[in-house]
């Protein structure tokens, strides 16, 4: 028997503005430690399955109409998004959002707040560790966020995921905009980091491609409902799957 899932999506329902149903009988479940890849097109609603997850999608006026959420086996709908995070679920939202006007260091000790209940050791401590995943953070440590390249943007969204040391890192779409090379020592990172540290990964993609290299599973929706399942190797042996989403048509 599989163990329990550590965030459960049963059955869920979402609408914006009490009117615009944009989930519709979504499932999806991650695995303890497992790389879940969720892929889909422009406005398949994979953006708004995170922020259902972590509660960000009340901010945008959306709500769940049916279904649970359950991360760690308890209901995550309804629960105010820091809870969470100091349960273990970590959202990278998309666009890499850091304090521009603040420096590297600096981004990375305003996410101590975040850390988990259960986690031990100091600041320093985090910031050795995230530091020690992506170097060209430590040697930019003192430059403002703003002046960081996109890449290193997208490393130091990911660095403050780390600081709070989650069993769950949610990532929106890490590769968008980034060049290729930028992007696969991205994946390298997010790969180390989930096998070292046992943090369950689920990465929202629209590069499929890049994302089924480090996934344990995939799941691919389509207007709001998952229209394909299963591993890597399971898609790429699927007709459809390389036609429509791996360009191998
Ligand atoms: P993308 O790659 O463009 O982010 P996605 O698969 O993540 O695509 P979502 O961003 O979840 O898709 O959007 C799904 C649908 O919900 C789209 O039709 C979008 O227009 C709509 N939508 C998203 N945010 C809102 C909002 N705040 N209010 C109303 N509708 C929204």
């Amino acid at each position: 028997a599989s163990p329990d899932p550590l965030l459960d999506i049963e059955n869920i329902e979402v609408v914006y503005n009490h009117t615009v149903q944009v989930l519709r009988g979504l499932s999806i479940r991650v695995a303890p430690g497992a790389i879940v890849a969720l892929l889909g097109a422009n406005g398949a609603g994979k953006s708004t399955t995170l922020k259902t997850v972590s509660g960000l999608i009340r901010l945008e006026n959306g709500g769940l109409t049916a279904g649970h959420v359950r991360f760690r086996g308890r209901e995550a709908w309804g629960r105010e998004p820091d809870r969470l995070v100091h349960d273990g679920l970590f959202h990278v939202m998309e666009g890499r959002r850091v304090f521009e006007d603040l420096t590297v260091e600096e981004n990375l000790i305003a996410a101590t707040y975040a850390r988990s209940a259960g986690s031990a050791g100091s600041t320093d401590d985090a910031l050795a560790m995230v530091y020690g995943y992506f170097p060209r953070l430590k040697e930019r440590r003192k430059g403002l966020a703003g002046y960081l390249s996109g890449g290193e943007q997208q490393m130091l969204a990911i660095g403050r995921a780390l600081v709070a040391e989650p069993q769950l890192i949610m990532l929106d779409e890490p590769s968008l905009g980034l060049a290729p090379m930028v992007v696969e020592e991205i994946f390298s990172i997010v790969l180390r980091i989930n096998r070292e540290r046992g943090a369950a990964v689920l990465l929202v993609e629209q590069n499929a491609a890049i994302a089924l290299a480090i996934a344990d599973y995939a799941y691919i929706m389509e207007s709001g409902r998952v229209v394909i399942d299963g591993t890597p190797a399971q898609l790429a042996a699927n007709q459809d799957v390389q036609e429509f989403y791996l360009g191998h048509g």
